[in-house]
């Protein structure tokens, strides 16, 4: 009776045609529902009613309630569509049962309802009966016989309301009105379940039932993968899911994710990684190709084998080094194969006595590696067998003698005139791994003297009431023969008026003292090298007066001061009356000894050797035997023709002396036809050169003068003269490199003044260098020096000289010092600085020698440090006694290479006078009147007072202060002395640039 209910306005008779038109509509609706068909991802369905081809199975009770329509769609698939319509009649209870439905092990399932459902108003009558629910039950069963369930056993999952009801107005708009409802169920706790629907007087078609759970698919995440996972059984539960890491992958931390009621995957924790040799792509860890790799899991994908390395696999973790190249063990994979680095470059040795200060440049080929450092291999060397042996434990090395990072290296406590070779190995993080390849480059260099190391025991003797006894042991390292002691003393507290004895003994009695005094003693030894430093000081006293004698005793003390008093003024009336500076007078003492007592000064010893004019020998001849070797010509193999001097070529060769290895030197030659004066001046340089021994001096291995050609033979300098050398090499070197040079020239030009020699044609082109950049001074001659040079000129007064290297009063009135040397020197630095170019470039000579009278200098080299140039100034002061002494410049020299820092400021470049003279003039006269003015301009007025009691009374004075001399006047405060010492240096800065006025 129940489809008859749907009868619309027609009122077609027959069920099926009641329900045709909704029905139609249906099968429209169905088409559309069957391409969603497949659940979505995360749904697994139970049961769809549409996807069932067959019988659906389902019971309805009783019979005439629920009924199937048995209707196809387009396909000719059933569509299995039960529909009750008993809204005319009361007391309606239809059931339809479902079949079995298997949970498939889910705790939840969603069941979706399709169906619609009729508008109670818009039926005709029957309004009281007529319902727009119905109910939904289910029961859980493990299998399938439970068929025979009681009503009251289901239990109700929800009474379904359409959201939408349809009327007739509805059905002839051609809306379809499908209600859509879904309700889930659980926790569930058996194999499956059936379900009910009970309509208690509505008029229902249900269209389709689907039932289903929910999952959270299978998916790769993070390199993991992870299963299928039904959701839990609350619709707010998370289940914790571990997942597996996929093919060549390693877990990095476990990964783990979370899998909503919903079926989505949540919240993932942990990952994989693509093990060594693979690389992640699309979710997947693929090998490695052969020349790729992949050293660890947390490298992001394989890369190209570094440079000099290759594989030949696949799924490499590392790639194999070429032949010569290696692999630190700390290198990572990523890095390039390396090789030992090769020789360092261009070293240059500067000795100073028993040190040896060693520079390089750091070697061409690194071998592709940043940690290059540097050892020093050090041997002494027999001058007569030419053998070596490794120096052993005494030599001390500054820093240190291996990984030295710097470039620079200074020996000391070598032994005296002793030949050693250092080998200066560049090495780097691969080196040990290929001993052979090891590469370095050797510096020869030959010590000077040293000074006696200090007297360290000194013993008491006898000691009376007025003398001390003393005895002591030769120093620990005497460097050489001792030739005297010195033994300084004097009362304690009392240290400006002291005594000193000299004695070639181990011993000495100091008498004359003062009975029961204290009495401070120190001693020092001096070989031909100089005076080594003072012992510490010992203090002794002598015995005391005895009281029972007191009064006697009195009379000797008075007569001794007495006597000391008249001494001491014996002592300083003589040096007053002889111009000295201090007095001494010989007391009566044993005859290896002589005392001296000083008060507030001291004396300056002469130098230990002079040199000897050859022109004050008669025969010039004997000069030349006495100081130079007699060598055989057969000892001598000429190669080749090097430079032509003045009396014959000068030429390249070897020398083998008996008992000697061979060696390279150079050969000069007089020409056949010479004349006797010739001749003599010839071999006056030799003369002269033979009474040289030191590093910077071109030395002279010996004379052929026995047969012909006469030849002097000298050591072979391999970068023959230094002006040509440097415009070689133009701007190849460093700073330090030049400066090394510079200290070399200075070094040998302090020797030959400490001689007592003058150059007097100091050039870069007399200079000679070696192959390790070792400058040595050379062209040493008698009047003839400057004849030879092709740079002298002739002067107003007839003589020759090269006016550019000349000092001022040299020109004037042929006053050559040392003083003049140094201006030469001056020079010869600004020759160096420049890389050999031209002083005073094109300028006439008679221009030179006014502009410098006028006061110009020339003006400072490119990239010149500005301590240099102040150097090169200094050297060319107008005043020869205001010039520094050789002395002064190797220690400057030496304080610029101990400490680079000091030459990395350089002469401003814009302000550098490039073709223009520098006007020069002491520093700070244009500036300011007076040192007060100075100070006074500077805030520092408070010190003017103590600067004019000591001696800097004017701007030219103070100019000379050092940080030194501003602490022993008591300037204590660093702001202040950094003041001042800041304000001398704008001023010498801005004499530099040329900018002081004169
Ligand atoms: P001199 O006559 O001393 O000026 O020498 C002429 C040239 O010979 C020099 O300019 C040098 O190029 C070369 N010469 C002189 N002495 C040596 C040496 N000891 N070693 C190498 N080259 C030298």
């Amino acid at each position: 009776m129940g489809p008859r209910g749907w009868a619309g306005r027609a009122g077609a008779p027959a069920p099926a045609r009641t329900c045709l038109l909704p029905l139609l509509l249906l099968l429209l609706l169905c088409a559309a529902l069957r391409s969603l068909r497949a659940s979505p991802g995360s749904e697994v369905n139970l049961l769809d009613s549409r996807t069932v081809m067959g019988d659906l199975g389902w019971i309805a009770y009783p019979k005439n309630g629920w009924e199937e329509i048995g209707e196809v769609d387009e396909n000719y698939a059933p569509i299995h569509t039960y529909q009750v319509c008993k809204v005319m009649e009361q007391n309606q209870n239809n059931w339809l049962l479902t079949s079995w439905i298997s949970n498939e092990g889910a705790s939840r399932i969603f069941i979706e309802l399709k169906f619609t459902l009729r508008d109670c108003n818009s039926l005709p009558g029957g309004l009281g009966t007529c319902k727009e629910t119905f109910n939904m039950y289910y029961f859980e069963s493990d299998d399938e016989d439970g068929r025979n369930i009681k009503e009251n056993q289901y239990i109700k999952i929800d009474t379904i309301a359409a959201d939408e009801s349809f009327t007739e107005l509805d059905l002839g708009d051609r809306v379809m009105k499908l209600n859509t409802e879904v309700r889930d169920v659980g926790p569930l706790t058996k194999k499956g379940f059936y379900l009910a629907f009970q309509d208690v007087g509505a008029c229902i078609a249900l269209v389709s039932v689907r039932v289903y759970y929910k999952k959270c698919p299978s998916v790769i995440r993070n390199l993991a993968r992870f299963p299928d996972t039904i959701t839990g059984a609350d619709s707010s539960q998370l289940l914790e899911v571990s997942g597996v890491c996929i093919n060549h992958s390693v877990t990095e931390e476990a990964p783990k994710m979370h899998c909503s009621a919903e079926g989505e995957w949540l919240v993932p924790i942990g990952k994989c990684l693509c093990k060594a040799g693979y690389e992640e792509k699309n979710n997947t860890c693929q090998v490695c190709r052969p020349g790729f790799f992949k050293a660890s899991p947390h490298s992001p994908s394989c890369s190209k084998c570094p440079p000099h390395s290759y594989t030949l696999d696949e799924a490499s973790t590392s790639c194999l080094c070429e032949e010569h190249y290696f692999r630190k063990e700390s290198d990572p994979p990523t890095m390039a194969c390396t090789r030992p680095p090769s020789a360092p470059r261009s070293a240059i040795s500067n000795v100073n006595e028993t040190s040896v200060f060693l520079e390089w440049i750091p070697p061409a080929d690194t071998g592709g590696r940043k940690d290059v450092s540097y050892y020093i291999a050090c041997k002494k060397c027999s001058s007569h067998s030419g053998l070596c042996e490794a120096c052993g434990g005494h030599v001390r090395y500054l820093p240190q003698q291996t990984g030295l990072k710097n470039t620079s290296v200074m020996m000391v406590d070598l032994l005296a005139h002793t030949n050693y070779t250092f080998e200066i190995e560049a090495v780097n993080g691969v080196s040990d791994q290929n001993p052979g390849a090891r590469q370095f480059v050797s510096v020869n260099v030959t010590t000077n003297q040293a000074a006696p190391s200090p007297v360290s025991t000194v013993k008491k003797g006898k000691i009376t009431k007025n003398s001390i006894s003393l005895s002591w042991q030769e120093p620990d390292r005497p460097n050489g023969i001792i030739l005297e002691y010195e033994i300084k003393y004097f009362e304690k507290d009392q240290e400006t008026s002291y005594t000193i004895i000299k004695s070639k003994e181990t011993a000495i009695t100091a008498d004359g003292l003062k009975p029961g005094s204290a009495y401070v003693f120190q001693i020092r030894a001096r070989t031909a090298a100089g005076y080594g430093g003072f012992s510490r000081r010992f203090e002794f006293e002598t015995s005391p007066v005895l009281a029972a004698s007191s009064d006697q005793s009195q009379i000797p003390i008075i007569v001794v001061s007495v006597t000391v008093g008249v001494i001491l003024l014996a002592v300083v009336i003589g040096f007053l009356l002889s111009g000295r500076r201090c007095g001494y007078s010989k007391a009566k003492q044993d005859p290896e000894e002589e005392k001296m007592h000083f008060h507030n000064g001291h004396i300056k010893l002469p130098g230990v050797r002079t040199y000897v004019d050859p022109h004050t020998y008669e025969d010039p001849n004997q000069a030349v035997h006495e100081f130079a070797k007699e060598i055989e010509a057969s000892c001598i193999t000429i190669e080749r023709v090097i430079g032509a001097g003045e009396f014959g070529e000068v030429c390249s060769g070897r020398l083998k002396l008996q008992g000697k290895r061979e060696f390279p030197v150079a050969i000069k030659t007089l020409k056949v036809g010479y004349t006797e004066k010739q001749r003599r001046d010839f071999l006056g340089e030799a003369s002269i050169m033979g009474q040289f021994d030191h590093p910077n001096i071109i030395h002279l291995e010996g004379v052929v003068t026995k047969s012909k050609p006469v030849m002097i033979v000298t050591e072979y300098m391999e970068n023959g003269s230094l002006d040509t050398f440097l415009k070689k090499n133009d701007g190849q070197f460093t700073v330090i490199q030049l400066v090394g040079m510079l200290r070399g020239i200075a070094s040998g030009m302090k020797y030959l003044s400490d001689m007592g020699y003058v150059h007097r044609d100091l050039a870069a082109r007399n200079i000679l260098i070696n192959s390790n950049l070792v400058c040595k001074v050379s062209d040493f001659g008698l009047s003839r020096v400057l004849e030879d040079d092709p740079e002298a000129a002739y002067t107003t007064r007839g003589g020759k000289i090269p006016i550019r290297w000349t000092a001022p009063e040299a020109i004037a009135f042929r006053k050559f010092t040392s003083a003049s040397d140094v201006w030469s020197y001056g020079i010869v630095m600004w020759e160096v600085m420049s890389y050999g170019e031209r002083p005073y470039w094109e300028m006439t000579n008679q221009d030179v020698i006014k502009a410098v009278e006028e006061g110009y200098r020339l003006p400072s080299p490119m990239d010149c440090p500005a301590a240099l140039y102040q150097l090169m100034l200094d050297c060319w002061q107008k005043d020869r006694n205001s010039r520094p002494k050789f002395d002064e410049i190797v220690s400057m020299l030496d304080k610029l290479i101990r400490n680079p820092s000091s030459l990395k400021t350089l002469v401003n470049a814009s302000s550098r006078v490039s073709n223009l003279l520098v006007e020069h003039s002491p520093v700070g006269s244009g500036a300011y009147r007076s040192v007060g003015e100075w100070l006074e301009a500077i805030k520092m007025g408070r010190y003017t007072e103590i600067f004019m009691e000591n001696g800097y009374s004017s701007m030219d004075a103070v100019a000379q202060v050092t940080l030194e001399d501003l602490r022993r006047l008591g300037v204590t405060l660093v702001g202040h002395q950094k003041k001042i010492m800041n304000s001398l240096q704008e001023m010498k800065v801005q004499l530099v640039n040329g900018m002081v006025p004169l």
